[in-house]
């Protein structure tokens, strides 16, 4: 612990601290995950995935290719359209084929230790299991934001205020780099297109400091 003085603070916090949760029994459980690391982990193992786009989709393909019997739960109709257009066909044709079992319009109702519950529009079903991957996304920590005094907007995407050519929030000094820039809106920035901020801060600090 420590009192760190600063004349500018850059907050490059993403999204990935917070998951959307399932809100269902058993979530709590050990075997739940919203992390998915090490397909090597599940192999030869019976692990649901829940949701379908890029987190989800990765995992599902990586541990069934590694020997696990997968089965997706998705609350949509079908694999999400953003998930990456090389990696769409892998999905669906392992569907189709009837590789990985997927469970549109549906959702999970409970989990236990030895198996899952899903609702399904057949009805009901239940399913041995040994790991639940919940690739259900994540937030942005605003209330992190809130605190350093940065304004969010109020039309739901909860937007943080910064000037777009030099990421200075509404707070003087305080700079957002990243994700994080985006609100709600978590997969209009990725790598590639925010390198640019760490420039624009940078410039603005420099000139701060020549003033
Ligand atoms: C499966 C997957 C595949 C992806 N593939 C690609 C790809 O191919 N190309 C691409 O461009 N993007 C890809 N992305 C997206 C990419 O990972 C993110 O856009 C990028 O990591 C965002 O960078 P960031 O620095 O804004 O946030 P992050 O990388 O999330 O970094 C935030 C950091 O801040 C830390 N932090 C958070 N809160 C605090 C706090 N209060 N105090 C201190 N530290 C804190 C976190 O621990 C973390 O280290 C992928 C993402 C996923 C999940």
């Amino acid at each position: 612990k420590g009192i760190y003085y600063a004349n500018n603070i850059v907050v490059a916090t993403g999204f990935y601290d917070i998951p959307f949760l399932l809100n269902v029994p058993g979530e709590e459980l050990p075997k739940v995950t919203h992390y998915y690391k090490d397909p090597h982990f599940y192999a030869f193992q019976q692990v649901v995935v829940v949701g379908a786009n890029n987190s989800g989709v990765d995992a599902a393909l990586e541990t069934w290719r590694k020997g696990a019997t997968v089965t997706m739960v998705v609350r949509e109709s079908g694999i999400g359209e953003r998930v990456k257009y090389w990696v769409r066909p892998d999905i669906i044709n392992r569907i189709e084929e009837g590789s990985i079992k997927a469970y549109f319009n549906s959702f999970i109702s409970a989990i236990e230790p030895h198996q899952v519950h899903i609702q399904t529009p057949d009805g009901p079903v239940t399913i041995p299991n040994q790991w639940v991957i919940a690739a259900t996304g994540y937030q942005p920590d605003f209330s992190f934001l809130q605190h350093l005094g940065i304004q969010l907007s109020d039309d739901g995407v909860q937007k943080p205020s910064y000037d777009e050519n030099t990421h200075e929030t509404n707070v003087p000094g305080i700079y957002l780099a990243g994700v994080v820039c985006g609100g709600f809106n978590t997969h209009r920035l990725f790598i590639e297109n925010s390198r640019e901020h760490a420039v624009k801060i940078l410039s603005h600090i420099a000139a701060k400091k020549i003033s």
